[in-house]
């Protein structure tokens, strides 16, 4: 199954909240998450991480998929970031709260939280992915290629070895 057929059947599978911007899950879902049928690319089966992978990059060994809008069918990549399981928590525990991303120091929500140097430089890298230029700099670039996706892309080169073992390839290909 190929990149583009899994973009469709997420979001053929879901309805945009024209509210919140949520595209929720309209299959089944276990403890409020979406489920999907059974595929190579993530096999916790859980829609939301499904959607990370497919449409932001790969999801680092121990750390989470989670949600800005805090609605765990919400399969909207957008809403999507990569967090440690305390951010999670975290989050929940502040709902209703999320808006406080512009507010600075002790009125931040993430005032006082802290996370151990290995885990800040992996969420850096991962959602570093969305912020293609910006961000990724200092640590240089390489190509890789999909031959199941049919796709070059850019990525930060200390990120290879993460997407060698999800299937991809290092170099850049000009034709498929
Ligand atoms: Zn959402």
């Amino acid at each position: 199954m190929k990149k583009q057929e899994f973009k469709n059947y997420l979001i053929k599978n879901s309805t945009v909240n024209k509210e919140t911007g949520c595209w929720e899950w309209s299959k089944g879902l276990t403890h409020g998450y979406g489920v999907t049928f059974r595929n190579k690319i993530e096999y916790s089966r859980r829609a939301h991480r499904l959607s990370y992978k497919i449409f932001v990059g790969p999801v680092p060994k121990g750390l989470l998929v989670c949600h800005h809008c805090d609605n765990p069918k919400c399969v909207n990549p957008k809403h999507l970031f990569i967090g440690t399981n305390m951010d999670n928590t975290t989050d929940k525990m502040r709902k209703g709260r999320w808006n406080g991303n512009h507010l600075k120091g002790e009125n931040s929500p993430w005032w006082g939280r802290k996370h151990k140097q290995e885990s800040k430089d992996k969420i850096g890298a991962a959602n570093a992915i969305h912020q293609k230029g910006k961000g990724n700099n200092q640590y240089g670039t390489c190509w890789i290629y999909n031959l199941g996706w049919e796709e070059n892309k850019k990525i930060p080169r200390f990120e290879l070895k993460d997407w060698i073992k999800q299937g991809w390839i290092a170099g850049r290909k000009m034709k498929f």
